[in-house]
């Protein structure tokens, strides 16, 4: 049984690197300057064990409780967690327990609840700004972001709280719609990021379905769930 999945999740790994040695030829990047997230939500720690036994070193989850529960599982494994869902302010102190990156933070209180949770810690968190470009005022259902216009104030609050250290912007592309022209806007605004702040590199940026576009459009993180994993289990 665990052979059998180890044997699946290499194939999957070596076939995602794969396209993104190829899309990153295309695009004329150096695929050491993309870095694979293995989005894990949903799928057991045993899952994560054998990823990071295949060389992954990110791994990433969007539930705070399944979150915690996985990386206690893990603990004792050297591996980066990585927070990329909707985050409430109460759970932020759990969350910098364990996160080395918080991807999805998109409000004031939320850099400032995450400021004093990292604050007890030894180590300082990474946080993106997570954009939205869905249409109109509500970013959808459970899926967040800042508007665009909002992303330069967030930036500077992040940059200047002292337990926290500014990494960039993350996106999903909004469902439905070709993500080109999305992640080209990212990397407008990302861009525009850098003449202020230089250390925000991270572009977090490209799924499963959209991982060629978000490469060539610059993405320095891909979050990849299904093409590592498979197709998720209904959450209960
Ligand atoms: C689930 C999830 C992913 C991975 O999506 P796949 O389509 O399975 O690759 C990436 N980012 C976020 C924020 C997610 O919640």
């Amino acid at each position: 049984m665990a052979a059998d999945r180890r044997a699946e999740l290499a194939a999957n790994l070596a076939a995602v690197r794969r396209e993104i040695s190829r899309a990153c030829a295309d695009a004329g990047r150096d695929p050491a300057e993309v870095t694979l997230i293995a989005i894990t939500k949903l799928f057991p720690a045993s899952d994560v064990a054998l990823l990071a036994g295949l060389g992954v070193a990110d791994v990433g989850e969007n539930r705070d409780q399944e979150a915690a529960a996985k990386a206690r599982e893990c603990e004792g494994i050297d591996l980066r967690w990585h927070f990329v869902g909707q985050l409430q302010t109460n759970k932020a102190r759990s969350v910098a327990g364990y996160a080395s990156v918080v991807h999805s933070v998109d409000r004031p209180q939320l850099v400032d609840a995450l400021s004093r949770a990292a604050g007890r810690t030894d180590r300082s968190l990474r946080c993106l700004v997570q954009v939205s470009f869905d249409a109109g005022s509500d970013s959808g259902p459970g899926r967040g972001g800042a508007a665009p216009e909002d992303l330069p104030e967030l930036a500077d609050r992040i940059a200047s709280a002292p337990a926290l250290t500014l990494g960039g912007v993350m996106a999903v592309a909004p469902l439905g719609v070709e993500p080109g022209p999305v992640f080209a806007r990212l990397a407008e605004l990302a861009a525009d990021l850098r003449e202020r702040h230089p250390e925000a590199t991270w572009i977090s940026t490209g799924m499963s379905d959209d991982l060629t576009a978000a490469i060539a459009h610059g993405a320095t993180h891909l979050r990849i769930g299904r093409r590592l994993l498979g197709e998720r289990p209904s959450r209960r």
